[in-house]
């Protein structure tokens, strides 16, 4: 059989390794962490447990079709509940809102808590689902790079009907057009931090996102967002995919711009084709530093999306008006974007994003107590004095949950860890630290994504979120699909 060499267990190298165990290559996956899953990871700390990245799930179908493709039942290995209450929001002023996942429940609630009225909401709704059906073949399930794309019946109406996607003014502004409260406006502007980029620049095209989340869901995996990623190694396994694990590869070996193979520890390996999951930026820079002339430079160099700041605190105490997903709004939504993108710094009132597991998996806190991932959205790492900055982020969010929920927060910290831009790049090799690879801040992010197969190295593939589609879980489990649907377009 051929043989597939894979750079990186992150969640989109584990989908790319079942989908091309399951075209028949033998598939061997070189992870340099001791574990799989890259961002998706786990913390333990005295008795709490914690999912150290992603804690929204969406679009549970494209991991569920994995185990489908291999003739599985994807109960037997993965189970995951639809949630009722997506996401609490609080305001400074004392205005709560919550996002139910019933459309018409969700409007009535707004309509209850800001005043806007129940159409302009409907309206808003209907134009994200537009948004979806016109971008969903095209922009996210495909190459963007193979003329096949752009010669199919969907591409070509998509086309006919562009002007719809709404890419000529920023989120925010469309926004704002459709609503009078700020409450509003603040809410939907949210959802450009979903792929870490800025509502004020980025096109309304993002107002696709809140569609993924209210029409498909949002969703709890039963054992934790770790066990996406068990699971998925669980079955690759099944499949012969042999992973191993610190076993960082040096270099993409090429012999006249073929990919021959890797190196890892000195050692050559040989294969049909390579297929890095590390993020393009340092695939590039370290394993093909060797051949500056096959450097994508305009690509290396565009922006990257922002970076997070997360405190995993173990809380004795348990709040009954929190829930899994919680947001504490900024005041000045402007001005906290504006630090982030303009001054590369941490606005001093930040919007807060609370998530806590132990709400649906109880055994991931002791009993009375709570595991809270605090998250803001902070700049890519650019050489900024971090121990600093964390220092006042620290105390500006414990002032900013104390005030919101009358509580004295800091005393109900038993253990805390903290994550900064620093430790994800460390960790993961994440360029500068960004969540999720490049932003979407320009109207043609889109396009100036690397394609996920090189242009001038042949049988060299990319998956993951610094290429195309981008960045988030769903996204990384599509790049996957497309790599494989380009393997075998080729073979
Ligand atoms: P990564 O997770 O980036 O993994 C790449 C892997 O490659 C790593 O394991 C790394 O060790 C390995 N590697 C790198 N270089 C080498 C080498 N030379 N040799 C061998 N191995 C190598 N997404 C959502 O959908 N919902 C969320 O709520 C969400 N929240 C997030 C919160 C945080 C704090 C973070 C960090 C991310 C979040 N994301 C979220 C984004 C999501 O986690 C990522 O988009 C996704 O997990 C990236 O997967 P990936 O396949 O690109 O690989």
């Amino acid at each position: 059989a051929k043989k597939a060499l894979i750079i990186g267990a992150g969640i989109a190298g584990i989908a790319t390794a079942i989908r091309l165990a399951l075209k028949g290559y033998r598939v061997e996956v070189f992870e340099a962490n001791c574990y799989p899953g890259g961002k998706l990871s786990i913390l333990e700390m005295d008795e709490f447990r914690f999912d150290a990245g992603p804690s929204l799930f969406t679009m549970p179908q494209y991991v569920d079709e994995l185990f489908k493709l291999a003739g599985k039942n994807p109960e037997d290995y993965f189970k995951y509940q639809k949630l009722d209450t997506v996401c609490r929001y609080f305001y400074e002023d004392g205005t709560q809102l919550t996002a139910y996942a019933d459309a018409n429940k969700f409007a009535n609630e707004i309509s209850k808590a800001t005043g806007e009225p129940v159409e302009a909401v409907k309206k808003h709704q209907a134009n994200s689902s537009n948004i979806y059906n016109i971008t969903n073949h095209v922009f996210l399930e495909r190459s963007l790079h193979n003329i096949k794309t752009y010669l199919s019946r969907d591409a070509l109406q998509s086309v006919f009907k562009f002007a719809q996607i709404d890419a000529f003014r920023t989120m925010h502004k469309a926004n704002d057009a459709s609503f009078k409260s700020d409450y509003l406006v603040q809410f939907y502007d949210r959802y450009a931090t979903y792929n870490g980029s800025n509502p004020y620049t980025a096109p309304a095209t993002l107002n696709v996102i809140p569609h993924l989340e209210q029409h498909y869901g949002a969703y709890f995996p039963d054992d934790g967002m770790y066990s996406i990623i068990t699971s998925l190694v669980k079955l690759a396994e099944s499949l012969w995919v042999n992973f191993y694990y610190q076993s960082p590869v040096d270099e993409i070996v090429l012999k006249n711009d073929k990919a021959e193979g890797i190196k890892v520890n000195d050692k050559l390996i040989t294969g049909d084709l390579v297929v890095s999951n590390m993020d393009v930026w340092f695939t590039y820079s370290k394993l093909l530093k060797a051949h500056p002339r096959l450097h994508p430079k305009k690509t290396l160099n565009q922006e990257r999306s922002s970076s997070a700041l997360i405190f995993y605190w173990g809380i004795r105490k348990q709040f009954k008006e929190l829930d899994l997903h919680n947001v504490f709004f900024s005041t000045d939504y402007k001005a906290e974007f504006d630090h982030i993108w303009k001054k590369k710094s941490i606005f001093h009132d930040p919007t807060v994003y609370l998530n806590i597991s132990s709400k649906y998996k109880p055994d991931d806190a002791p009993e009375g107590c709570e595991n809270w991932f605090v998250m803001i959205n902070v700049p890519a790492n650019t050489g900024q004095d971090w121990d600093s900055m964390i220092i006042e982020a620290r105390f500006n969010i414990l002032r900013k949950l104390t005030r919101i929920l009358g509580e004295h927060v800091s005393d109900l910290i038993l253990c805390e860890s903290i994550l900064d831009p620093w430790g994800i790049e460390s960790k993961t090799s994440s360029y500068q630290g960004s969540l999720y690879g490049t932003s979407s801040n320009s109207k043609f992010a889109a396009f100036l994504r690397h394609p996920n197969k090189s242009p001038k190295i042949s049988n060299l593939y990319f998956c993951g979120g610094s290429v195309h589609p981008g960045g988030g879980i769903p996204l990384c489990l599509l790049s996957a699909k497309i790599v494989s649907d380009l393997v075998e377009a080729k073979s």
